[in-house]
C-alpha cells in the first residue's frame, strides 16, 4: 500500500499566501508539488492558495489562520463577515435538525430553503453548509435505491444534485433529464474548488444517467469529474 503521509520543505510554494477563495490549487505527485491555475490569473497577480481548507466555516477558518498570523480579507471572509454571527451560528443549527433522523421529505425541502436564503445573493463562492445540508436530502432519496429508476424521483434526485454541485460553486450546464446533451455539462471558467466531494456527486451523475438509459450524458459527467479534479487520476493509479 502507498503511504500518503507526506512532510517537506518547498522552498518556492513556501512564498504563496493565503486566501480562502485561492487562485490556484496544490497537488503533490510524489515529491513534486504541481500548482493548478483554478480561474484566469493576470500577469503579475499574486498566487494564493488556501491555509484553512474549502470546508472549514468562518470561525475555525479564523482560528486555524490565527496559528499562521493571517488575517484574511478575502470575498468569501467579507461575504460570511458581512452574513453577521447569528446568522453564521443558524446554518449548523438548521444541518442539525436536518440531520434528525426519519425527519420527512417536505420538511427537508422547507429546511434546505431556509439555509439558503441564510447565504446573500449573489455569493461568489462555495456554500459548505447548504452542501452539507443537500447532502442530507440526497441521502434522503438514496435510501430507496429503486427511486433511481423512477423517472419522476430521478429528476428530483438530479435537480438537488444540480443544486449540490451548485453550493460548490459549480456551475452546471446540464439542462436536466431531457435536456440535450453537452460535452462538458459544467462551466470551465473558474475550476470548482470543491475536490472529491465535487468529483464523487459528478459519478452519482453519471450513474444516474446510466439508470435513465442516456449514456452519453453519462460519460459527460463522468469526464466533467475529471477535469474538476485531476487528483482522480492519482487515486486511480494506486
Ligand atoms: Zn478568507
Amino acid at each position: 500500500m502507498p503511504d500518503y503521509r507526506l512532510s517537506g520543505l518547498y522552498i518556492l510554494p513556501a512564498l504563496i499566501n493565503h486566501s480562502c477563495a485561492p487562485n490556484s490549487e496544490r497537488t503533490n505527485f510524489g515529491d513534486v508539488i504541481v500548482l493548478r491555475a483554478m480561474k484566469a490569473i493576470k500577469e503579475g497577480e499574486e498566487l494564493t492558495l488556501t491555509y484553512a481548507g474549502h470546508d472549514a466555516a468562518y470561525d475555525l477558518r479564523t482560528q486555524i489562520l490565527e496559528h499562521y498570523q493571517v488575517k484574511c480579507d478575502c470575498d468569501l471572509c467579507a461575504q460570511d463577515h458581512a452574513s453577521g454571527r447569528e446568522v453564521r451560528q443558524r446554518r449548523p443549527q438548521i444541518l442539525e435538525q436536518m440531520n434528525q433522523p426519519k425527519t420527512p421529505m417536505p420538511r427537508l425541502m422547507q429546511l434546505l430553503k431556509q439555509l439558503s436564503d441564510t447565504y446573500p445573493s449573489p455569493y461568489s463562492s462555495h456554500k459548505w453548509d447548504l452542501y452539507q445540508g443537500y447532502k442530507v436530502v440526497i441521502a434522503d432519496y438514496y435510501r430507496n435505491p429503486q427511486n433511481l429508476f423512477i423517472p419522476a424521483q430521478r429528476k428530483k434526485v438530479l435537480e438537488a444534485t444540480f443544486g449540490l454541485l451548485e453550493a460548490l460553486n459549480i456551475r452546471v450546464l446540464d439542462d436536466g433529464i431531457d435536456g440535450r446533451p453537452r460535452r462538458l455539462p459544467i462551466a470551465t471558467d473558474i475550476v470548482p474548488y470543491a475536490g472529491l466531494q465535487g468529483v464523487s456527486y459528478c459519478i452519482e451523475l453519471c450513474m444516474m444517467m446510466l439508470a435513465g438509459g442516456n449514456t452519453d450524458r453519462a460519460k459527460a459527467w463522468l469526464k466533467a469529474g475529471t477535469w474538476s479534479e485531476p487528483r482522480i487520476l492519482v487515486f486511480c493509479y494506486y
